[in-house]
């Protein structure tokens, strides 16, 4: 098995296991000079790595690395004035530092939307230790649009089915139930 597939730093050499209590932890982007912080209170939750293309991701990596905490439990503390958002007419406005490039969250303003009250986060602009590991592989296909060769994509699902990361080529079972769920409700298919 090759091992030359650089899915992401954080997974590359095996997925380390999250702390049960996790009380949270601070993200910082990538600036030496007045970095933006953001403060998140408890874990992650859906930490996944995604294919897609508007997910930021360190260079070299194939997946960026993203979770989600409830919009209430996120806080920037320092230099918010360098956040931007990447693309304003998104559905998910990501928040990325002006300087560095990082995202430092994205959130979605539309309160119709499935995942509305969600922020997406990157745990690895944290050094705090026990983040919740990411549990399976959202857009994998979608790393065709960035570049990867349509042949080695059998390679790349056989690595992250070796790091235990279930390749789907959009979101997990769990989380496409939840926004049809959501469309049902909407619909009234559904008792809301
Ligand atoms: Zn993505
Ligand atoms: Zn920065």
């Amino acid at each position: 098995m090759s091992t030359s597939i650089a899915i992401h730093p954080a997974v590359d050499n095996g997925i380390r296991p999250g702390k049960a209590e996790f009380a949270g932890g601070t993200l910082k982007c990538k600036c030496t000079d007045s970095p933006v912080t953001v403060s998140i209170k408890g874990n992650v939750a859906f930490n996944h790595v995604c294919g897609c293309t508007k997910c930021w991701k360190p260079e070299g990596a194939l997946f960026s690395m993203v979770g989600v905490v409830p919009r209430e439990n996120l806080q920037v503390t320092a230099n918010e004035q360098k956040l931007k958002p990447v693309d304003p007419s998104a559905v998910i406005l990501r928040h990325a530092c002006t300087v560095c490039g990082a995202h430092m969250y994205g959130r979605i303003e539309n309160k119709d939307h499935p995942f509305y009250g969600f922020d997406f986060i990157h745990t690895e602009l944290s050094d705090d230790e026990g983040w919740a590991p990411p549990e399976f592989a959202a857009f994998v296909s979608s790393i065709i649009e960035a570049g990867t060769k349509p042949d080695e994509m059998p390679a790349v699902r056989a690595r992250l089915k070796e790091l235990g990361l279930e390749p789907y080529d959009c979101l997990s079972p769990a989380l496409m139930d939840l926004i049809a769920t959501h469309t049902a409700k909407q619909k009234g298919v559904l008792a809301a």
